[in-house]
C-alpha cells in the first residue's frame, strides 16, 4: 500500500496554546481514515493543516509524495509560492461543516467555479462534468437552483460535488452533517458513503460512530492534539485501549 498522506511530528500553536502536539498519521491510497475525538482535541486544524489553511510550526505533511507548502530541491525543502500552494491545494477536497457555497452562484455553478477561474477548463466540459458531479451526488434536477433555494441536507450534497470537481487525490470532510437537522444526515451520509466504496481516499471527521464504523478502514482517536490511539473500528470502538478512548465513546454512543 502507499501512503497518499503522510503527516510527521506536526505542531501547532495558536498564541500560547499549543494545539497539536507532535501529530504522526498515515493515510494510504484508496482507504477511508475516520478521525474522532472531542471537541476541541484539534481534529479541524490537523485537517487545515493538510490543505494548507493553516501553516504548522514543526513537522511535515506530504500528499502523494509531494510536501504541503514545500517542493523539494535537492535535499532541502523551499517554501512555495501562493500560486503554487493554490495548485498543490487542487489536488484536495475539503467539505466544511457549514457547506461554504457562494450564494449568488447556483448549484451548478459552484461546482465548476475552480475547475474554469482555477484550472482554465473548457466552460462546456467543465458544465458537463458537473452536471455529472450533480447527478452523482443525486442533484441532477438541482443544477440551476440557488444555495438559499436547498436543504442544508441539498446544500451538502452540492459542496462534495465541488469538491470532486478537480478530481482531487484525497477529500478531506470536516463534521459534515454536524450543521444539519437530523432527517437530513442520511442522505448525506449515504453520498459519502458511497463515495468511500467508490475507492476515494479520505480522512472524515465526524461524531458519527455507526457511519464511522460502517465507512471507516481506520479510526484515529484525537484528543487534545495527540493520536491516542488508531486502528480498524472493531478495535478503536469494540476494544479501546485507553482510557481516554472509553470515556469519549461512552458519551457519543
Ligand atoms: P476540533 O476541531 O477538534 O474541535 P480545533 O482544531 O478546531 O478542534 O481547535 C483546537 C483548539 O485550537 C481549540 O482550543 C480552538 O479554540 C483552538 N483554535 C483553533 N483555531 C484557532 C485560531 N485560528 N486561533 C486561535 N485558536 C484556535
Ligand atoms: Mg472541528
Amino acid at each position: 500500500m502507499s501512503a497518499m498522506v503522510e503527516v510527521r511530528g506536526v505542531h501547532k500553536t495558536f498564541g500560547t496554546h499549543e494545539v497539536l502536539h507532535g501529530i504522526d498519521l498515515t493515510v494510504h491510497a484508496g482507504t477511508v481514515t475516520v478521525i474522532l475525538g472531542p471537541s476541541g482535541s484539534g481534529k479541524s486544524t490537523l485537517l487545515r493543516a493538510i490543505n494548507h489553511l493553516e501553516k504548522v510550526d514543526r513537522g511535515l505533511i506530504s500528499v502523494d509524495g509531494d510536501f504541503i507548502g514545500y517542493r523539494r530541491v535537492g535535499n532541502r525543502l523551499h517554501e512555495l509560492s501562493e500560486r503554487h500552494i493554490l495548485r498543490q491545494r487542487a489536488n484536495i477536497g475539503f467539505v466544511f461543516q457549514n457547506f461554504n457555497l457562494f450564494p449568488h452562484l447556483t448549484a451548478l455553478e459552484n461546482v465548476v467555479e475552480a475547475p474554469i477561474s482555477a484550472l482554465r477548463r473548457p466552460r462546456a466540459q467543465a458544465h458537463e462534468h458537473g452536471r455529472q458531479l450533480l447527478e452523482r451526488v443525486g442533484l441532477a434536477d438541482k443544477a440551476d437552483a440557488y444555495p438559499r433555494q436547498l436543504s442544508g441536507g441539498q446544500q451538502q450534497r452540492v459542496a462534495i460535488a465541488r469538491a470532486l470537481a478537480l478530481e482531487p487525490k484525497l477529500v478531506l470532510f470536516d463534521e459534515p452533517t454536524s450543521a444539519l437537522d437530523p432527517e437530513l444526515v442520511g442522505e448525506v451520509l449515504d453520498v459519502i458513503a458511497t463515495l468511500a466504496r467508490s475507492g476515494t481516499t479520505m480522512i472524515v471527521v465526524t461524531h458519527e460512530i455507526g457511519f464511522a464504523r460502517e465507512i471507516a478502514d481506520t479510526i484515529v482517536f484525537l484528543d487534545e492534539g495527540r493520536v491516542v490511539e488508531q486502528g480498524p473500528p472493531e478495535q478503536v470502538l469494540d476494544d479501546p485501549r485507553h482510557e481516554r478512548t472509553r470515556a469519549f465513546l461512552s458519551k457519543v454512543l
